[in-house]
């Protein structure tokens, strides 16, 4: 029985505005107890907000336990990995939720010695927080950035994402960060991980062809590619040539997928 690894933004909804096939591809996966995860790189919500986002926009209900963000994985992977308790982060109330919750401390700056420096989205950067990262990381502190994405879709066009911030802080410090949401290996071996099942029986479903295709060949997943988000507008083959990533099936949209799944796993 295959397993679900699920992109939100651009995959389940467009910001507010929800995707017409969302909610009955999730009752399609639920009717067959196929088990899922939704995972997102956006680190600004907590994973119970991201439930909330998501019933709001598409009727769709979530416990936040099926629910894995950057910043949830950011956490966990300083614990697994020993990196410290002191951590100075750059980012929003859901990495600075995440952190805590995972037993992490907050402290202030380089007077504090962190030994962590952990990036995420953060709408208030500012050059003083970029001075203080640096400073950290130049006393050795691990630097880890919650996910590449250099841009965002938003109501007025692009906006700068997380990962602009990481390039800012790169190249002040010369220090490379460790990556963590997709396409990282880091957050898709938490997903696998949870779902319980090999790579091989898990597909990851996405709109973006670097992050979600991208993270889900490099971890020998299935893939879908929906062309419903990020460069909709732009010929497959094109983006398909441009990255070297190639998706296992693209679909239309949610409701082509569950055909191919059914077709796939023949099941009544
Ligand atoms: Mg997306």
């Amino acid at each position: 029985m295959p397993g679900f690894i699920i992109d939100l933004d651009g995959t389940l909804y467009a910001g507010t505005n929800p995707i017409a096939e969302a909610a009955p591809f999730i009752h399609y996966l639920q009717d067959h107890d196929y088990p899922y995860m939704f995972v997102t790189n956006n680190s600004s919500r907590r994973p119970e907000e991201v439930a909330h986002h998501l019933f709001q926009v598409t009727g769709i209900q979530a416990n936040s336990e099926d629910i894995l963000t950057s910043a949830q994985a950011a956490a966990k992977y300083i614990n697994e990995n020993i990196l410290g308790r002191k951590v100075f982060m750059i980012g929003e109330n859901g990495l600075a939720h995440a952190l805590q919750n995972a037993g992490l401390h907050l402290v202030a700056g380089p007077e504090d010695k962190p030994e962590v420096v952990v990036q995420g989205i953060d709408r208030s950067f500012t050059y003083a927080k970029l001075a203080a990262a640096c400073r950290c990381l130049w006393e050795g502190a691990v630097f880890i950035a919650t996910n590449p994405d250099l841009q965002l879709p938003s109501e007025y066009g692009l906006t700068p994402g997380a990962g602009s911030l990481t390039a800012a802080i790169q190249a002040a410090s010369q220090v490379k960060p460790v990556i963590i949401g997709k396409p990282s290996a880091i957050i898709m071996r938490y997903a696998i991980e949870h779902l319980g099942r090999k790579a091989e029986d898990i597909w990851v479903v996405g709109d973006n062809l670097a992050t979600d295709i991208g993270g889900g060949v490099a971890a020998n997943c299935k893939t879908a590619w929906i062309r419903s988000g990020v460069g909709a507008h732009l010929a497959a083959d094109e983006l398909i040539q441009a990255t070297g990533i190639n998706p296992e099936v693209t679909c239309s949209d949610l409701y082509q997928l569950s055909c191919i799944i059914t077709a796939r796993y023949g099941h009544v």
